[in-house]
């Protein structure tokens, strides 16, 4: 079934075509967009909370300040009645009473009302009480205590309970300030609880010295109590506001809440009352309320400081960069995994077309080898699996053993193919060579496993109808993909055939053979390759007696021919050899050995050459020893240039030597020269001694002729009496003297019973372009003349 028609999808919606890049963009664009929705409804949400969470601190804020005031305002109250129960307060009581009060209050005093009249009894009463310093003092203009004025009345400070290091401001006049004695006026008026304007603070800590005075009068119940009459005195509270509102309170750096408290009482002008060390920050988020402190009403700002913002800090940053970097991976993620598919399925297709045409390729090519094995009719292919059962029975395997395939396969095994004799005969052997049972089933398979199956063998099989086949068999092992055994392949090849035809070139070598052996000499097969290496390809035992080497050795090269033949003559060979290869002409040759045993022989050769496909040349021959023969030539030869009666050479041999010193003249010039001799009336000596004394005598001339003569010279006897001496490298002068000297030594030596005998000379010497008739004349020219003159006699060379 065709991959492609099932093509799934990438998580179920993606289209697989469509580009990784794609994939990832929209999954990024989509994560923004979800990361965008979170990222606002989270802020909203934190928005909200955030607004919740400071109007809780607010509202939490703004009730403990209010708390506070309220305490104030019950404590100052407390102290006052205090002194309105009592009849008379002491500073003792005072200060027993005050001191538990002062927890946020700078000071609790009371300061009673004092007028011009009574001031020099209450100094002195003060005074004895236990102030010995007491005097009702006011401020100065330079911040220094002094006696206060000449008033109507005087509110010194009479008791006080101060936290402050610099101790109370004992006698100071309350009333000698404006803004002191206005308080204490609205007091008075009000009858009750009055609170002064924002002031500088006296006898107070600097760091507190901001605050407020909080004034109540008192009125004794044995005075008047109605609020027209003159008080007794008032009771204040010194309240620091600073210490009133951040006592308790964290840190200015740690507190989430900056406060503001403004004055509202004073028309048009909204006094700072207290404001936070933290400041606070830019925000939305405000709360403010009206505050009432005894007669006064005050207005509480609070706002978010940076340690509100601080600890409420917004993880959307954190979310913004948290969903930007999950959407990037995970477009990141779907780009490498939607490109990762891509490319697999793309792999997978490539596969399947490799596959499918690979199967393509296994079907022809199994299709190929079913043609192959059956078309191989001339050969028995025949495969068995590992028990022997016959498995492939090919066509060559039918016509050979007569069975068909489908009788043969799986139901024969190789065995029983075979002649169980042979078969027996040769486990026998097997078992015997390796000392161990070899089954017959697997005799003709051992071999293979042993020996790496490859060599053939003959065998014997037995046809269907039981006549007899000899095959070649060569049984190799067949494995598997990894290499296991899995059975075994047969190859057989008909070799009756071929056996006759080995037979009939057996005795065709075994005639040659034979014909070889009676034939002298041998008979050889020459091969001269094309890069210069020569053997003999065949070569009969003949050819052993010939060269004394064994054949065998000139199979492989025959240079040891070579070193056999005499130096003279083995580059004539080689040449003749080379000639006749170059030309195709017949070989012939004849050429001396020297051999170890029989020393010096002469060879004859013959051959004729063909030429190779390869460039070399093949010749056909026969070598004979010729020795005999070419001793009966050398004699017979010397015979011929021989003269008989007297033992040198004869006319022939001259006339041969003068036509080759002749040649060699005309070639390379030089000299040479003839001397002619005629025995002195020869035919009285005959006729007075007789013919066998007249031999005698021309036997004795040449003795003493020769005994003189150079080694170079040559000596003949022309014919009769008469002789002649060719002197090689001679001129003219030179032959004469020689001449001389042989006529004076014939002459002076007698031969018996002649006596002396004397010889008529003549000289001719060889000149440029003259024939040997020419020279030979004008020699026999000279001795002419010579017997002209008298005889016995040498004539010089005439002109
Ligand atoms: P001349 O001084 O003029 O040469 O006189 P001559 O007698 O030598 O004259 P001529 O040359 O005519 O004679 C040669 C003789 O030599 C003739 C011949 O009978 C004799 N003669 C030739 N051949 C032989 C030979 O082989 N043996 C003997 N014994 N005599 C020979
Ligand atoms: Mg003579
Ligand atoms: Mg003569």
């Amino acid at each position: 079934m065709p991959l492609h028609v099932v093509r799934p999808k990438i998580l179920g919606f993606i289209s697989e075509d469509v580009s990784a890049w794609l994939v990832a963009v929209l999954v990024l664009l989509a994560g923004s967009i979800l990361t965008g929705l979170l990222a606002w409804s989270t802020y909203n949400l934190n928005q909200q909370q955030l607004r919740q969470r400071f109007q809780l601190l607010a509202s939490e804020r703004y009730s403990r300040i209010e708390e506070r005031f309220q305490d104030q305002e019950q404590r100052l109250d407390g102290l006052r009645r205090f002194f309105v129960n009592s009849d008379h307060v002491t500073r003792y009581d005072f200060e027993g009473y005050a001191k538990p009060l002062l927890r946020r209050t700078q000071a609790y005093a009371f300061a009673p009302l004092v007028s011009r009249a009574q001031r020099a009894d209450f100094e002195q009463a003060v005074r004895r009480e236990g102030q010995p310093g007491f005097a009702i003092v006011q401020l100065n203009a330079a911040g220094q205590m002094e006696p206060a004025g000449d008033q109507d009345d005087y509110a010194p400070v009479l008791y006080s309970q101060t936290q402050s290091p610099l101790g109370s401001p004992l006698g100071y006049d309350l009333l000698a300030q404006p803004l002191r004695r206005a308080t204490l006026e609205r007091a008075r008026v009000l009858n009750g609880l009055a609170v002064s304007p924002p002031m500088h603070l006296v006898a107070v800590d600097p760091a507190y010295a901001r605050g407020v005075l909080l004034a109540a009068p008192v009125r004794r119940a044995q005075d008047d109590p109605s609020p027209q009459a003159r008080p007794y005195g008032f009771v204040l509270a010194v309240i620091s506001l600073r210490q009133l509102v951040a006592d308790g309170l964290p840190a200015s750096a740690s507190d989430n809440l900056s406060v503001r408290i403004l004055d509202l009482s004073t028309e048009g002008q909204h006094e700072v009352l207290y404001e936070s060390n933290n400041l606070p920050v830019t925000s939305h988020l405000g709360a403010s309320r009206l505050l009432r402190l005894a007669d006064r009403d005050y207005q509480v700002e609070i706002r978010p400081s940076a340690a509100f913002l601080h600890a409420n800090h917004s993880s959307l940053t954190s979310l913004v960069i948290l969903g930007s970097l999950l959407s990037l991976l995970l477009s990141a993620l779907l780009y490498v995994l939607v490109s990762q598919r891509q490319r697999a399925l793309a792999l997978v297709e490539q596969r399947t077309r490799e596959l499918r045409s690979r199967e393509q390729e296994l079907r022809g090519t199994h299709s190929q080898l079913r043609s192959v094995l059956n078309a191989a009719t001339q050969v028995a292919i025949i495969a068995t699996d590992l028990r022997g059962v016959i498995s492939t029975f090919n066509a060559g395997a039918e016509q050979m053993l007569g069975y068909r395939s489908s009788e043969a396969v799986g139901h024969l095994t190789l065995e029983s193919l075979h002649l169980p004799q042979e078969l027996e005969a040769w486990a026998h052997s097997l078992s015997q060579r390796y000392g161990k049972p070899i089954e017959v089933s697997r005799a003709m398979l051992v071999e293979e496993g042993m020996a790496g199956g490859h060599e053939a063998r003959e065998w014997t099989l037995v046809r269907r109808d039981g006549s007899h086949l000899q095959v070649n068999m060569l049984a190799t092992p067949v494995l598997d993909d990894q290499g296991l055994w899995i059975g075994h392949l047969a190859i057989c090849i008909d070799i009756t055939e071929r056996k006759r035809v080995h037979e009939a070139l057996a005795a065709r070598d075994r005639l040659l053979k034979k014909l070889s052996a009676h034939v002298p000499g041998g008979i050889y097969q020459f091969k001269l390759d094309a890069d210069g290496h020569a053997s003999f390809t065949y070569a009969s035992d003949g050819i052993r007696e010939i060269y004394e080497i064994e054949p065998q050795v000139l199979q492989e090269n025959a240079a040891a021919v070579f070193e056999r033949i005499h130096p003279e003559d083995v580059q004539r060979v080689r040449e003749s050899i080379r000639i006749s290869a170059q030309q195709l002409s017949p070989w012939r040759e004849e050429y001396r050995v020297c051999l170890p045993q029989r020393g010096l022989r002469w060879m004859r050769g013959a051959a004729t050459p063909e030429s190779l496909s390869g460039g070399g040349v093949l010749w056909h021959g026969y070598i004979s020893d010729i020795s005999d023969l070419k001793r009966v030539e050398e004699e017979l030869r010397a015979l011929s240039v021989t003269d008989s009666l007297t033992g040198i050479h004869n006319r022939r041999y001259f006339q041969e030597q003068l036509q080759n010193e002749m040649q060699r003249l005309e070639r390379g010039g030089g000299e040479m020269a003839v001397i002619m001799l005629d025995v002195d009336h020869f035919k009285r000596i005959n006729d007075q001694y007789g013919h066998g004394v007249g031999d005698q005598v021309l036997r004795g001339l040449c003795e003493r002729i020769g005994r003189r003569l150079r080694r170079t010279d040559v000596f003949c006897r022309l014919g009769g009496e008469e002789f002649m001496v060719l002197c090689r490298d001679t001129n003219a002068r030179q032959a004469l003297v020689l001449a001389e000297e042989l006529w004076q030594g014939l002459r002076s030596s007698p031969i018996a019973p002649v006596g002396r005998v004397t010889a008529s000379f003549g000289v001719a010497s060889w000149r440029e372009g003259e024939g040997a008739d020419g020279l030979l004349l004008r020699a026999d020219s000279g001795v002419y003349a010579a017997k002209q003159a008298g005889r016995d006699r040498v004539q010089a060379e005439l002109p």
